[in-house]
């Protein structure tokens, strides 16, 4: 085992600091990567923060790895080193129940084995990427096109993917009229993949200051929705919302706006639960869904989907020792729109 350099918090109150970690070696099927660059996910501050519960210590985070294999097992059949490789939400998971079988491994009946903050088949921790390096089954390993710019690829692992796989799965296209809430990391990827779907895209947003990006995104309209006149002409205009709100707020002011038989997609994880009115639906006959990122085959088709359309992240690199700063702007809903660590600077 080689000694890892990595960012890691210590407990939940902690700042992240250097950490050094080890890796298994690399087993018969798997791909040994040299991380580039990290994507910095809200679910990072929720877990490292231990707001949702469970969290594992130490904890290095990142689920938005890309960089380049530098060794592959003797069974490894799809990848070769030298090739890109990226590394999403999930390094496992038990590969028998429907769900596994369907490819939707996100959604694992034995639970999928987190990319970190989760524990292995052995029962070890799991870390992720503010790390220089990770070995991972071929299986749960993602193909990445050498057209992109790459620090732009990293967060379609999983902004990329929680946002792409329920606009495929209401198959969101042209004559739709879709919201996205939030314009954060998840929220400007749901914009460019709605409007590159064909819908027409409104940004709902607590920043007046994002009209300008918002329209540059993609979005055909934006509204600030603290602005209660605004929200009251929006009422029943929505055929589907996409929420990625990250903090606690009100369910009730988003179903509000969605028409008859509209529906709203809650990707967002709030640590704290939120009353929903049963008016909020029943009136029109409205759906409240979640949807958790999506399955490696799902992830595979939308990363080929962005290399063919020319789809990237909109980022801004950051150095390792920035990411306690980065978390305080995300917090204040300052990011433009995902910050991505360069792991040069961690070797
Ligand atoms: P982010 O980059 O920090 O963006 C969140 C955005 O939400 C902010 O930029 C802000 O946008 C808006 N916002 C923040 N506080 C708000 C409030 N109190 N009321 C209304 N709007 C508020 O976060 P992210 O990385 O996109 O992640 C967003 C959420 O999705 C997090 O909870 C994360 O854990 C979760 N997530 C879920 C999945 C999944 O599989 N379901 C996957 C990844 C992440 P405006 O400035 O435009 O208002
Ligand atoms: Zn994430
Ligand atoms: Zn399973």
């Amino acid at each position: 085992m080689t000694p890892i350099n990595a960012y890691a918090a210590q407990d939940e109150s902690s700042k992240l600091a250097p950490f050094t970690i080890e890796r298994r070696e690399v087993g018969a099927n798997d791909v040994q990567i040299d991380i580039l660059y990290c994507g910095v996910c809200h679910s990072d501050i929720h877990q490292v923060r231990n707001e949702w519960g469970g969290s594992i210590f130490p904890m290095v985070p990142g689920h938005e790895i890309v960089g380049r294999i530098i060794k592959v097992g003797e069974e490894v059949t799809d990848f070769k080193v030298g090739e890109l490789a990226g590394v999403g939400c999930f390094v496992d998971s038990c590969r028998t129940c429907p769900s596994c079988l369907a490819n939707e491994e996100q959604y694992c009946d034995t639970a999928m084995v987190a990319t970190y903050n989760g524990r292995d088949k052995e029962g070890n921790p799991t870390y992720g990427g503010y790390s220089t390096q990770i070995i991972t089954d071929q299986k749960y390993t993602l193909h990445v096109s050498e057209k992109l710019a790459l620090e732009g690829v990293a967060p379609l692992l999983c902004a990329g993917i929680t946002t792409y796989s329920p606009l495929r799965h209401w198959n969101i296209g042209k004559g739709h009229k879709v919201a996205v809430v939030g314009l954060g990391g998840l929220g400007h990827m749901a914009v460019k993949f709605a409007a590159s779907f064909g819908a027409d895209v409104t940004v709902l947003s607590t920043s007046p200051s994002k009209e300008k990006d918002a329209l540059a995104l993609g979005a055909h309209h934006f509204a600030v929705t603290k602005d209660t006149a605004t929200m009251k002409g929006l009422q029943g205009k929505f055929d589907f919302i996409l929420s990625t709100i990250s903090a606690q707020h009100d369910y009730n002011q988003y179903l509000n706006l969605l028409t008859l038989n509209g529906t709203m997609v809650v990707v967002g994880v709030p640590p704290q639960p939120s009353a929903v009115q049963a008016f909020s639906l029943i009136g029109k006959r409205r759906s409240l869904a979640g949807s958790l990122i999506g399955g490696i085959k799902e992830t595979q088709e939308m990363l080929d989907y962005c290399a063919e359309h020319n789809i990237v992240s909109d980022v801004e690199v950051i150095d390792a020792d920035y990411i306690n700063d980065a978390y305080e702007r995300m917090l204040k809903a300052d990011v433009r729109y995902r910050f991505v660590i360069d792991i040069a600077s961690l070797k």
